[in-house]
C-alpha cells in the first residue's frame, strides 16, 4: 500500500511527507480500491455461479429475479458503507506509512524463513481474533445496531461478503492491520494476504461448497450455516475456534470439486424467498 501511495503522490504531484495528502491518498486507496475489488470480484463470482451456471448450482425454485433484487440491495449496502469503512480504517495504513508499524520492505531484513513464519502468524492471529470479534458482534446489545445488516439475508450471494455496517467492517477488518503492529511483516506480503482474505470472504458467501464439510477449513457450507442459524460457525478460515468455543456445526458439502456437480444427498434451499421469510421471523425475535 505504501508503494501505491508513493506512486499516486508522484502522479498527482503531492508532497509524500505531508500528513494531509497522505491521509487523502490512503483514503482514496481504501475506498476506491475497496469498491473496485468488492464489486468486480463479487460480480465475477456472481456471474459464474448465479447466472452462467445457475442450472448446475441451484434448483429452478431459486428465481433469478429474487436473487438479482437481493444482489442489488447488497451492492447498495456494501458500496454505501465502504466510504465510511475507509474513514474508520484510515489510521491503520496512515500510521503504518508514518513508521509506527513493524512492516518492513526488504526480505533480507528477516530472511525467507521468517517470511513463511509470518504468513502462518498472520493466519493464526487473524483466525483467532476474527472468531472472537465476530462472536462479540452477535452479542444482543451489538447485534441489532451493527451486525444485523450483514445478516439481512439468510440466502447469501457473493455480494453479501462486504455488505456490512461501517463499524462491522472496521471490527472485522482491523485484526488484519493489527498484525502489522504486532510482529514484523513484509509490506507486499501483507497486501497479498489482505487480498487473499477478501477473496476468501467473497468465496464463503457463494453458497457452493466443494467441501470437505467435516474438515478443519471453514468452508462456504460452514458460513452458510452461520447465516441460516446465526449462533454457529463464526470462524473465518478454520473451524478450530468454533470447535474450542462450542459453536461448531458440521457443514454440508454441496458439490463435487472435480466435476462441479451437485452431490446426490444434497438438498438445496427451496427458494431465497422462503429463507428471507425465515430470516425476518428470526430477526424480529
Ligand atoms: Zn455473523
Ligand atoms: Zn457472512
Amino acid at each position: 500500500m505504501d508503494i501505491a501511495h508513493d506512486f499516486i503522490a508522484d502522479v498527482v504531484g503531492a508532497d509524500r511527507q505531508n500528513p494531509i495528502s497522505q491521509a487523502a491518498i490512503f483514503y482514496g486507496i481504501l475506498t476506491i480500491g475497496g469498491l473496485f475489488f468488492y464489486q468486480f470480484f463479487a460480480l465475477c463470482s456472481f456471474t459464474y455461479f448465479f447466472v452462467l451456471r445457475r442450472h448446475q448450482y441451484f434448483p429452478p425454485t431459486i428465481k433469478r429475479v429474487d436473487v438479482m433484487k437481493q444482489a442489488l440491495h447488497e451492492i447498495w449496502i456494501g458500496s454505501s458503507s465502504l466510504p465510511f469503512m475507509g474513514l474508520v480504517m484510515l489510521p491503520c495504513p496512515l500510521f503504518a506509512y508514518r513508521g509506527y508499524s513493524k512492516m518492513y520492505t526488504k526480505v533480507d531484513d528477516y530472511g525467507w524463513g521468517y517470511l513463511l513464519v509470518s504468513i502462518v502468524l498472520f493466519l493464526v492471529v487473524t483466525d483467532c481474533v476474527i472468531y472472537w470479534a465476530h462472536r462479540g458482534l452477535h452479542h444482543p446489545l451489538i447485534y441489532k445496531p451493527i451486525h444485523k445488516l450483514h445478516h439481512t439475508y439468510k440466502f447469501t450471494t457473493p455480494f453479501s461478503s462486504h455488505a456490512f455496517h461501517p463499524l462491522d467492517g472496521f471490527t472485522q477488518g482491523v485484526p488484519y492491520y493489527m498484525c502489522a503492529y504486532l510482529f514484523p511483516i513484509h509490506n507486499l506480503l501483507f497486501v497479498a494476504l489482505f487480498v487473499c482474505v477478501n477473496f476468501w470472504t467473497i468465496s464463503i458467501h457463494d453458497q457452493v461448497d466443494f467441501g470437505p464439510g467435516e474438515g478443519i477449513l471453514n468452508t462456504t457450507g460452514h458460513h452458510t450455516i452461520h447465516h441460516e442459524l446465526f449462533n454457529y460457525n463464526y470462524g473465518q478460515y478454520t473451524t478450530i475456534w468454533d470447535r474450542i468455543g462450542g459453536t461448531y456445526r458440521i457443514a454440508e458439502q454441496t458439490h463435487d470439486f472435480a466435476t462441479g456437480r451437485p452431490l446426490p444427498n444434497h438438498e438445496p434451499p427451496a427458494s431465497p424467498n422462503g429463507l428471507l421469510a425465515d430470516a425476518s421471523r428470526q430477526l424480529k425475535r
